[in-house]
């Protein structure tokens, strides 16, 4: 397991060298010349599922998946894999987007590798018994996460209500964390997995949201610099994804 999750760290370093200088195309920044594409919504339940499936395979086939502490955990990770596979694609506008299948498949691979290594570690390595339950580690991630979660909710709902069925274009988001920065649904997801990396108290977790920030922190910085091109009126104060400081 040791070695898996070097390489989860590894995964993260070379995903951020690359994101600074290639950013992932899909969405704002879709290009052409990444191959073959799919639907935008097929693409992102196909990418996810390894998150569901694989994590819930990897999970029951591990030493001890029946502790209480192990279970409360589980219901932490798919309270938001579930949401983002089976039920955020559903709530994109459809306008009409593709996905590269390159883009699908590095996400597929990524995802169950990541499975892998944190439901091993709750099912097989780490221990959380009931007491787990009390352990002021695992509350205060879980209010971590919880705080993400909402983070992430709310922000993603402000970008897709932004457009009125039918519409394609994009407007300026505005209201709450937006005030402050250009990407509170990416702060949001590394908070969750922040806070997921406490309440399991595990170097997988630690490996996965430290890959989170290096995959969304350089997107964000695309993001805003994109804004700021196509928005003459952009609010000069926003960071991109940590407030007052990036
Ligand atoms: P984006 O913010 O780029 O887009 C989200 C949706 O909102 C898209 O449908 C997009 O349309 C639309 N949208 C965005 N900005 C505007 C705007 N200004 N005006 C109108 N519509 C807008 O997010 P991603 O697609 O990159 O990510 C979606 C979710 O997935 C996020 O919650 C993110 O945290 C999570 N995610 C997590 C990753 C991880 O490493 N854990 C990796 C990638 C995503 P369009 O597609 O046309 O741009």
């Amino acid at each position: 397991m040791k070695y898996w999750i070097l390489g989860m760290f590894g995964f993260a370093v070379a995903t951020w060298v690359s994101t600074m200088f290639v950013t992932a195309p899909y969405g704002r920044h879709e290009r052409k010349g990444w191959g073959p594409k799919l639907p935008s919504r097929l693409g992102w339940v196909l990418m996810e599922s390894p998150a569901v499936i694989a994590f819930a395979a990897f999970y029951a086939t591990g030493t001890h998946p029946l502790d209480v502490g192990s279970l409360a955990l589980v219901a932490v990770w798919m309270a938001h894999y579930l949401q983002r596979t089976f039920v955020f694609p559903f709530l994109l506008r459809e306008t009409g987007r593709e996905i590269p299948v390159s883009i699908v498949a590095l996400a597929l691979v990524f995802n169950t590798y990541n499975a892998f290594i944190n439901a091993r570690w709750i099912a097989s390595v780490g221990h959380y018994g009931v007491a787990w339950l009390y352990d002021p580690r695992f509350i205060v991630g879980v209010a971590i996460f919880v705080a993400g979660y909402a983070i992430n909710r709310w922000s993603d709902r402000v970008l897709i209500n932004l457009r009125a069925p039918g519409e394609t274009g994009y407007k300026i988001p505005r209201g709450g964390l937006y005030e402050k920065i250009t990407c509170p649904n990416y702060f949001g997801e590394f908070v969750e997995w922040c806070g997921w990396s406490l309440a399991s108290w595990s170097p997988a977790g630690i490996a996965f949201a430290l890959y989170t920030f290096a995959n969304l922190a350089p997107r964000a910085r695309s993001h805003h610099a994109w804004y700021r091109e196509k928005f003459a009126d952009y609010p000069a104060k926003r960071k991109a994804i940590i407030p007052w400081l990036f």
